[in-house]
């Protein structure tokens, strides 16, 4: 017989989650659709009654958002540029009624790589909290998602937060998704970048990541060396020219052949990079 439980706080899901396999229900815009026309096979935890895993808050060393965190309380909730990308990537996250109930975690634990909200988590350096009777690990977010629809949650575990350290909540940022069309869509590529300018203009450090050009998104590292130490205008754009992306190895699909997507991702990743430095106060032609 299939089970479903609604716990009232953590330690009551993590016990559940030790006796028994369950699939874990947050906003359920991933869990119902994906369920098609398909009855519930597995035991469902409900876990929208735990309060204590919802909200943003902060600690001396971490920004902490919690699990059940909607990605309308993230538009909400008054952060510091870092995340600008952040937030919107929020605003693409299908529609705002979607936005109203699902989760940022949910769409991490979804693993899908388009999902929206892995760029811009990856440039902050976000990590994963991940919570189990037997207790608790965080794992950076780049060894969290695995691969397409993989994560290295284990059985009995669950998601309670993700924590993005202090030290990466400095600097500008912004996010650009390409779709086929505006509003409501599946990004074909998309690309976040922030970064700290030093009181000489110079960009002083640099995270940029590229998300549905491959199955997991991934952090432009070679780019982001060479982005130190730049003036924002021509230097930038050639850095992102000369870029090798070929490491991305996108996909051919419905929406994009590979080609496609590898050009999209360069202009993209420009343009995410511009509206960084726009929201420094710089530009590209400074
Ligand atoms: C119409 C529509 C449009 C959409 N548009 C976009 C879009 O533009 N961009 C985008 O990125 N996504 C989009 N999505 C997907 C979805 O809205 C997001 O991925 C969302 O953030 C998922 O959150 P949720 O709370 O609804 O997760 P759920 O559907 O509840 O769960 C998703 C998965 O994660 C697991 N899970 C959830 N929370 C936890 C947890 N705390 N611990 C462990 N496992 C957990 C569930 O078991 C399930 O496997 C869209 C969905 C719909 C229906």
């Amino acid at each position: 017989m299939i089970r479903y439980a609604k716990p009232g706080n953590l330690d009551e899901a993590l016990t559940l989650l030790g006796e028994a396999r369950w699939k874990i229900l947050a906003g359920g815009t991933d869990f119902y659709p994906a369920m098609g026309s398909k009855p519930l096979a597995d035991n469902v935890l409900d876990i929208n009654g735990i309060a204590e895993i919802s909200g943003i808050a902060g600690d001396a060393s971490h920004v902490v958002i919690g699990a059940l965190t909607t990605w309308t309380d993230l538009i909400r909730h008054p952060l510091p540029p870092a995340f600008d990308a952040l937030k919107q990537a929020a605003r693409e996250v299908g529609s705002v009624q979607i936005q109203n109930v699902a989760s940022v975690a949910g769409n991490l634990c979804n693993a899908s790589p388009a999902a929206d909200g892995v760029p811009a988590l990856m440039t902050l350096d976000a990590e994963v909290e991940l919570r189990s009777l037997g207790g608790q690990r965080w794992l950076r977010l780049e060894h969290f998602i695995l691969g397409n629809r993989r994560t290295a949650m284990q059985a009995g575990e669950m998601v309670t937060a993700i924590r993005i350290p202090r030290a990466s909540t400095a600097g500008s940022s912004s996010f650009r998704k390409l779709g086929a069309r505006r509003y409501l869509v599946i990004s074909i590529a998309m690309a976040a970048a922030r970064l700290v300018i030093a009181k000489d203009g110079r960009i002083e450090a640099a995270a940029v990541a590229v998300g549905a050009c491959s199955a997991v998104a991934q952090r432009l590292d070679a780019l982001e060396q060479t982005l130190v130490g730049l003036r924002p205008g021509r230097d930038v754009e050639q850095a992102v020219e000369a870029a090798d992306l070929t490491r991305l190895a996108p996909i051919d699909d419905v929406r994009g052949s590979a080609d496609y997507r590898l050009i999209a991702a360069r202009e993209i990743v420009l343009r995410a990079l511009q509206g960084a430095l726009g929201a420094s106060g710089r530009d590209m032609a400074a």
